[in-house]
């Protein structure tokens, strides 16, 4: 059947019976979009499966959600599987008339108009960071969908099917690129016999249903790197979440990750912490390094200084700074210094037995020595029993009192501090309870600086 003949038979809406003819005028595919003239225009269509008709109206609506949205565009269309396989058969039928304005390629302009129409620029460079991408994935589940089958049934004869392939029942979701790729290049024929078709217009009958379209914008996640100080002794580090039930109000995380998205309008922002501390400890000092991956930014003037600003005017209890642009790689290396730093606390402590003047004097002059930690009875519901070493820097401790003490302790990442101090019912070893020969409590826990290990060599 020739192409016009099939516009004849009304198997397709006005704006493809205008791309069948070879149209290159945008100005007049819109002008039909706009009509109201097109009769058929509540009806699918067997040639865009009504894609055409669902494009403009998704894209506008997208486009005003995003007043903020900065940068150049990048555009992909996943037609559906349905839709390619018609586009095929399409283009099989108009093998010599070769003027067909392809469906992806329409959707490509309709969408450049709109976007050059709002001032945005089509990326020449995909990998610049500034650069967004406009994802529209159409889906159909009418009528059609079946005679996707027979491109998803192995071939019989031509070989025997292994044992692999039997494992694989049931197929695989045939997807539109393996359709374009099993069906692009055949003839009217072979086209024919493949699909099990009579006539190969058959397969461009009007649908019972238009297909509908996903929009979604995405960008390359950028990272930030900074530390943060924890002035709060009733904070935990990351949401607080005991069997599913939210405890507590907020934590260190959501106090940073929900300014910093506002700010840049971002779908997500990953939080990345070197370590942690307790929810009763407070984070001092220079603070503890932690990266942010911000992922589908919007807006895209960074300007540092902002972002922390806005971090540190949203609340009292978590402060950020020297907040600088980085690489994804850091992030891995945060886990990495996380055992490599040394890390400086202050506890306030207190001891049963009365302190004298030597216990204070042998205890300052311990040198570096190594602890023995059981993985403490406080976590071993969430990590596995073992026994690691620790090393102890420095401790040095300042009577406060005869029963109450400062001690700060300088020790390898990792240790357990509140541990080290009551001695967790012998677990580890040496403890402050070990050296002063009786029970010691942990009163308050600070940290005060996490520093590279070098910092004191
Ligand atoms: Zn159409």
């Amino acid at each position: 059947m020739a192409l016009q003949a099939l516009v004849a038979s009304q198997h397709c809406c006005a704006v493809c019976a205008l791309r069948l003819r070879g149209c290159q005028e945008v100005a007049s595919y819109q002008q039909v979009l706009g009509s109201s003239g097109d009769e058929n225009a509540n009806e699918s269509c067997g040639l865009c499966l009504g894609l055409l008709r669902a494009w403009q109206e998704p894209l506008r609506a997208l486009l005003s959600e995003e007043p903020k949205l900065e940068g150049e565009y990048l555009l992909s269309i996943d037609l559906p599987v349905v839709g390619v396989l018609r586009e095929q058969i399409l283009l099989a039928l108009a093998e010599e008339e070769a003027t067909v304005v392809e469906l992806k390629d329409l959707l490509q302009w309709l969408a450049q108009e709109e976007l050059g129409s709002r001032g945005f620029v089509q990326a020449k460079e995909p990998l610049k960071a500034d650069v967004f991408t406009i994802h529209a994935t159409g889906d159909y589940s009418g009528s059609g969908t079946e005679i996707l089958q027979s491109l998803q049934t192995p071939r019989s004869g031509t070989s025997r099917p292994s044992k692999k392939r039997r494992r694989e029942e049931p197929p695989a979701t045939l997807t539109a690129s393996a359709a374009t790729k099993a069906l692009s290049g055949l003839s009217k024929d072979e086209l024919k016999t493949k699909l099990g078709l009579g006539d190969l217009s058959e397969g461009l009958q009007r649908p019972s249903t238009s297909a509908t379209l996903r929009l979604q914008i995405c960008r390359e996640g950028f990272f930030i790197r900074g530390r943060y100080l924890k002035l709060s002794r009733r904070l935990p580090q990351s949401p607080w979440v005991i069997e599913g039930e939210r405890k507590g109000d907020g934590s260190v995380e959501e106090d940073i990750t929900t300014p910093v998205a506002k700010y840049f309008g971002a779908s997500e922002v990953r939080f990345h912490a070197e370590g942690r501390e307790d929810i009763d400890v407070r984070m001092l000092g220079p603070g503890r390094p932690f990266v942010l991956e911000v992922k589908n930014a919007r807006h895209l003037s960074i300007k540092l200084a902002e972002v922390q600003s806005a971090v540190n005017a949203a609340g009292d209890r978590v402060e950020i700074s020297e907040l600088r642009e980085c690489q994804a790689k850091d992030m891995a290396c945060l886990q990495r210094d996380a055992e490599n730093h040394r890390k400086r606390y202050l506890a306030v402590c207190w001891s049963e037995k009365c302190l004298s003047r030597k216990d204070v004097e042998q205890l300052n002059q311990r040198g570096p020595f190594e602890v023995q930690q059981k993985t403490p009875v406080r976590v071993l519901h969430r990590r596995a029993l073992a026994t690691r070493p620790r090393t102890v820097y420095a401790l040095k401790m300042e009577v406060i009192n005869q029963h109450y003490f400062k001690l700060q302790v300088c020790a390898q990442a990792g240790m357990y501090i509140k541990e080290f101090v009551h001695g967790d019912l012998g677990r580890t070893k040496p403890s402050m309870r070990s050296f002063l020969q009786g029970q010691v409590e942990i009163l308050q826990l600070d940290v005060e600086g996490v520093e590279e290990e070098d910092a004191e060599k």
